[in-house]
């Protein structure tokens, strides 16, 4: 009945999915991980998927945080289009910094409620419920399509996320926020999901605590990553086409003695233009700073006083560990971002570095003992890109005449396989 309808979203058209189509999203997922678990032999399903399907490395959505990069895999989108470029932002008349997680602030129509409108049933889990309600928006609970976060498993009620008892259903506790069983939680009630209703589509975003507090080399990532690898193996073998990709990477920037390296951008401009004539956005801050300390590759400054744009770039971009410093209009054209919610300069540290606010409004205490790892930028806008079906003589002719954006991973697994 379904079989030849085509779902439109945003401009791409998408074919009716003939199996499961499973979208992972390995939050701060750098290829550096895959690299060295490749190697050593020990993720033997993601290695399969990469000889038997489709692998690449595709550019994500720069600022490289999470909320952006979300919203461009489940809309097919650059932030340009769907308006999410960091996880606050400055409302210039209000002079309040605006968190960026509402459904409200999210332009154009998600693949994921399209689709459920269309009649496919729909599976979105994140492990943080602060992406919740974006994923979810416009999704009709009421119909049989799933949304919830391993955050408030325990939580979930019919009308609000349409499963409820879900801790008895995955058959795991309520997992910690900083744990790497919040994302294990997602994988396993996307297999439950799976096994039991068979959805068409599912989304399933985890959260980077693995990421942040261990580098590759380290043995708590790499069980992670086995754990990881063994879930992606069971949704293949329930018949799913199985998408891997990030929304970014990750990079260890301390110093010889495990200090973070940080450029504190409020105190440089402070100094140099005096107390409120520029504001510096971190736009990496949310609720759980302790893994990065609200430290990332990526500011915004608003002039807000007699210092100029052209002014503030002239005092920072002479400045160590600095690899970028724009205004707003070569930023949103050089990075696809929105230009009404783009400060008046943007600025991008080196992979080694962090840029920071004030130092004193910064709580590093959460750091204590692990080195900075954090992400942002550039450095970290390369994410993976991986199928366990090959593609189609038409996408791979696309992947090979274009460089891949992370964003297309919905479009690749659903137009692109061969299934
Ligand atoms: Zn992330």
């Amino acid at each position: 009945m379904t079989a030849n309808k085509t779902v439109h979203v945003n401009g791409t058209a998408y074919r009716w999915p003939k199996r499961p189509v499973v979208v992972v999203c390995i939050d701060g997922g750098d290829p550096a991980y895959l690299r060295q678990y490749l190697a050593e032999g020990s993720i033997p399903n993601i290695a399969r998927f990469m000889q038997q399907g489709f692998s690449g490395v595709a550019d994500g959505t720069v600022p490289s945080f999470t909320c952006p990069n979300n919203m461009s895999i489940i809309t097919g989108t650059p932030a340009s289009r769907h308006g999410i470029s960091g996880n606050y932002y400055l409302d210039v008349k209000t002079g309040a910094a605006v968190v960026m997680t509402g459904p409200e602030l999210l332009r154009g129509d998600t693949i994921l409620s399209q689709f459920a409108d269309a009649g496919a049933k729909v599976v979105s889990i994140t492990a943080k419920d602060k992406l919740r309600k974006q994923l979810g928006k416009n999704l009709d609970i009421s119909r049989g399509n799933i949304s919830f976060s391993s955050e408030f498993a325990g939580k979930c009620t019919m009308k609000e996320n349409g499963i409820e008892d879900v801790l008895e259903f995955v058959g795991m506790p309520q997992p910690d926020m900083y744990s790497m069983e919040l994302s294990l939680f997602v994988l396993e009630a996307g297999i439950k999901l799976l096994e039991k209703d068979r959805p068409d589509l599912l989304y399933l975003s985890l959260t980077d605590y693995v990421q942040h507090k261990y580098a590759p080399h380290e043995s708590e990532a790499r069980r992670f990553y086995q754990q990881l690898d063994r879930c992606f193996g069971r949704l293949a073998d329930l018949g799913a086409i199985v998408a891997l990709t990030a929304d970014h990477g990750m990079n260890d920037k301390s110093n010889g003695n495990g200090d973070p390296n940080v450029v504190w951008l409020q105190d440089i401009l402070d100094t140099r233009f005096g107390k409120g004539d520029t504001r510096v956005i971190c736009p990496i801050t949310d609720a759980f700073v302790a893994h990065h300390g609200a430290l990332g590759g990526f500011v915004r400054v608003w002039c807000t006083g007699k210092a100029t744009p052209t002014r503030v770039i002239d005092a920072i971009k002479n400045i160590d560990g600095i690899e970028s410093v724009l205004d707003k209009e070569t930023a949103c054209r050089l990075h696809a971002l929105p230009m009404d919610r783009e400060a008046d300069v943007v600025v991008i540290s080196t992979a080694d570095r962090c840029i920071g606010g004030a130092a004193r409004e910064h709580d590093l205490s959460g750091l204590k003992g692990h080195r900075l790892r954090t992400h942002g930028g550039v450095s970290e806008a390369k994410v993976p890109f991986i199928l366990n079906a090959p593609l189609n003589d038409e996408y791979r002719l696309k992947a090979g005449a274009a460089t891949l954006k992370s964003y297309r991973i919905f479009d690749f697994a659903i137009n692109g396989t061969t299934h």
